[in-house]
């Protein structure tokens, strides 16, 4: 609002906010473009890794072995740089491109999974779907037919969802995840434990995996207090809360990964609670498709698992 200043001035600036909307204004417009050229939109690739391989703790991420990895998109923008995807996902809601942004995202992905393919690396990927697209009539159909075009199998591609997703419309929800259950398409969802933890739903949801948040992963293994009120020496707080996310997890037949690994500690934590598998700034930081360690893709040859040994002994 704004307020005369004694003299009369006007103390609100409005000039800041129109210069603010003009600019996100000129962004939904080059997104546009973006989205039509799907030149500018890139994806970057995070690797996966397994947990309970037995040939990697923590302290040599080099010995990791590639389960998959999760296509993160950026925003090549031609005056203001490279943009992350925070600073341009807001404006897809607001805007009637996210169906076709979407397209382009798993279109992308899949052929980036299709050359991994064809050169004999089994590597799925993860693609992030917006509630408002999950949702959408056409998006099931859309996915079959990105897989069938390239005659690539289902079980390369995964889906990610937020919690909001699912509590928007929930029966809709179940529907779009069973469909794509009946393709072969796996689901994860995003962020758990950050948005509506209404566990109910995990129950009545036929989804894969769970991405346990970063927010509860961050400093597992480091000295700190513990839970309030409990004897020195117990487990701290996050590690009571994410053993009881993998074992409730476990019981429903879900995979549990862990988000933002940066530290061999967390590692170590994770292995001891049975969790799956690990993506973060320790494995690798999201990178375009060629930046791969070599190392950790041939993990991912179906023969790799016939003869470990070679491979562990290395040169
Ligand atoms: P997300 O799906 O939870 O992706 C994980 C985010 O955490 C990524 O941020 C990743 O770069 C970051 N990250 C991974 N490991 C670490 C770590 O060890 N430490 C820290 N501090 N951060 C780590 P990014 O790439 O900026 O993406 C942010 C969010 O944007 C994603 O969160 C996802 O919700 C959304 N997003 C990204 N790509 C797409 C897309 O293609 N479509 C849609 N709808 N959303 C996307
Ligand atoms: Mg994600
Ligand atoms: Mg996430
Ligand atoms: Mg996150």
């Amino acid at each position: 609002a704004a307020k005369r200043a004694g003299g009369g001035a006007v103390t609100y600036d409005a000039s800041v906010h129109d210069h603010h909307s003009a600019l996100r204004l000129e962004l939904a417009r080059e997104l546009r473009t973006a989205v039509a050229q799907r030149e500018q939109l890139v994806l970057h690739y995070q690797p996966q890794v397994s947990l309970s391989s037995g040939r990697d703790d923590g302290r040599d991420p080099s010995r990791a072995v590639l389960t998959g990895v999760e296509a993160l998109v950026r925003w090549q923008h031609p005056t203001h740089g490279f943009l992350p995807p925070c600073e341009f996902l807001p404006l897809l809601e607001q805007t009637d491109l996210a169906h076709p942004f979407t397209a382009l995202v798993i279109d992308t992905a899949l052929d980036q999974a299709q050359r991994w393919h064809l050169a004999g690396y089994e590597v799925p990927v993860a693609v992030n779907a917006s509630a408002q697209c999950f949702t959408h009539p056409g998006f099931v159909e859309q996915v079959a037919r990105a897989l069938h075009r390239r005659a690539l199998p289902a079980r390369l591609l995964r889906v990610e969802i937020t919690e909001e997703a699912l509590v928007v419309d929930p029966g809709r929800a179940a529907t779009v995840i069973s469909d794509l259950r009946g393709l072969g398409v796996s689901t994860s969802i995003d962020d758990f434990g950050t948005g509506y933890s209404s566990l109910s739903y995990l129950r009545r949801l036929p989804v894969d995996e769970l991405k346990l948040d970063r927010s509860f992963v961050t400093g597992l293994g480091a000295d700190g207090p513990g839970v309030p009120g409990a004897p020195a020496g117990e487990p701290r707080g996050d590690e009571v809360l994410v053993a009881s996310v993998v074992d409730l997890a476990h019981r429903l037949g879900l995979h549990v990964v862990a988000e933002g690994v940066e530290d061999p500690r967390e590692v170590r934590v994770l292995r001891s609670l049975g969790c799956d598998t690990a993506q973060g700034y320790l494995y690798g930081r999201p990178a375009p498709a060629e930046q791969l360690s070599p190392e950790l893709l041939e993990t991912t040859r179906p023969s790799w698992r016939w003869v470990p040994a070679q491979r562990v002994a290395g040169p």
